[in-house]
């Protein structure tokens, strides 16, 4: 039987054709954007547009500029050469990130696997191959299920990959990605939460971009999660004309926090082809990352990380505040005022 969530999903847009009048836009190339990067939008997400080029709308609506990109490279991060086996990514020794689904809530514009979502599902096959890797290489204590969302998958399916994994000893935790809490928050049900906490540690890193994702429904997805014990920690990504503004970044990251979720990383836009209108400079991100730390509750304020292009790894940025200098070190605070300290002992 289809629950509510597969229900609602099934009546997602899917074509521009099938847009709302007022979010209809004239560009002529649009059809030729969707038939190279999936378009969903779930009617829940799109009860939260206004406007064609509101934050929300932005996100997951065709843009012409999706075709014209200069930008060419499908995977900058060399994601496909640090794959042992299909949908396993293994960048750092002890942790890994298992592509279990290509399917989301909706297709955002800017997705860093564009290459992948809404085209491509790991077959059984690659998933015995998978926990295979896993089980033979005893330094991963960290295993990370990502995709595409792998929220999309069903009841049963989660509970078959959670318990393959579950079962392999030196895997010490698990995270999930997802945006279905912010994109589709009926798909939180109670089963599902049912399952979430028997598997625990289990930690869940949610995808939110803008404060208009904060709603009722999702709200309460959030809440009954954490309720249940699954420590929740947020993913955002910093996008051009959505949240590239530090007192939206301000109040975003204050709501989450009374969620209980703990904001963990906002993302410097990877330059994935099809995917550079969104991208902000460097000096944006720090900009933004300096007007948060110190000016909120440092329960509020996450990591601002660069994905190193050729698959370096993710480092923060914004953290320019320390230099060792004659005198000692010379320290910037958050207001910009200088203070030098000494050290007192030399080890
Ligand atoms: C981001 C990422 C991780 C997780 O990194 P953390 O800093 O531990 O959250 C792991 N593997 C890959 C390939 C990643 O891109
Ligand atoms: S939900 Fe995540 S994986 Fe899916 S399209 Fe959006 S950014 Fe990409």
């Amino acid at each position: 039987m289809m629950q509510d969530w597969q229900k609602i999903l099934s009546s997602s847009i899917v074509s521009i054709n099938e847009l709302p009048t007022h979010l209809k836009s004239q560009d002529n190339d649009l059809l030729s954007v969707e038939q190279t990067y999936p378009m969903r939008i779930n009617p829940y997400f799109l009860s939260l547009i206004h406007h064609l080029d509101d934050p929300i709308g932005k996100q997951v609506i065709p843009n012409s500029l999706e075709i014209k990109d200069l930008q060419t490279d499908n995977d900058p991060l060399d994601e496909t050469n640090q794959s042992p086996t299909p949908g396993l990514i293994h960048r750092y020794p002890d942790r890994v990130v298992f592509l279990v689904s290509g399917e989301c809530a909706v297709y955002c514009r800017f997705c860093m696997r564009k290459r992948l979502v809404g085209k491509t599902a790991l077959s059984d096959h690659a998933f015995e191959k998978g926990i295979h890797y896993i089980q033979t290489h005893s330094h991963i204590r960290d295993v990370i299920l990502s995709g595409g969302d792998p929220l999309l998958l069903s009841d049963n399916k989660l509970v078959k990959i959670l318990s393959a994994i579950k079962h392999i000893n030196h895997v010490e935790m698990i995270r999930i990605h997802t945006r279905t809490p912010s994109a589709l928050p009926q798909r939180i049900t109670r089963e599902l939460i049912t399952i979430l906490k028997s598997f625990h540690p289990l930690f869940i890193n949610i995808h939110f971009n803008h404060p208009n994702e904060i709603t009722d429904l999702s709200a309460a997805a959030c809440i009954a999660l954490a309720d249940a014990g699954i420590p929740l920690g947020s993913q955002t990504v910093l996008l051009k004309g959505v949240n590239d503004d530090p007192q939206v970044m301000t109040h975003l990251m204050c709501q989450l926090v009374k969620l209980r979720i703990k904001p963990y990383y906002i993302h410097i836009v990877d330059p994935v082809s099809g995917v550079s209108h969104f991208l902000t400079s460097l000096e944006t991100g720090i900009h933004i990352i300096n007007k948060l730390r110190g000016h909120i509750s440092g329960l509020c304020v996450p990591h601002m990380m660069l994905d190193l292009p050729g698959g370096g790894g993710k480092v923060p940025i914004g953290l320019a505040y320390i230099d060792k200098q004659q005198g000692g070190w010379q320290i910037k605070n958050y207001q910009g005022k200088n203070y030098t300290y000494q050290d007192i002992y030399n080890d």
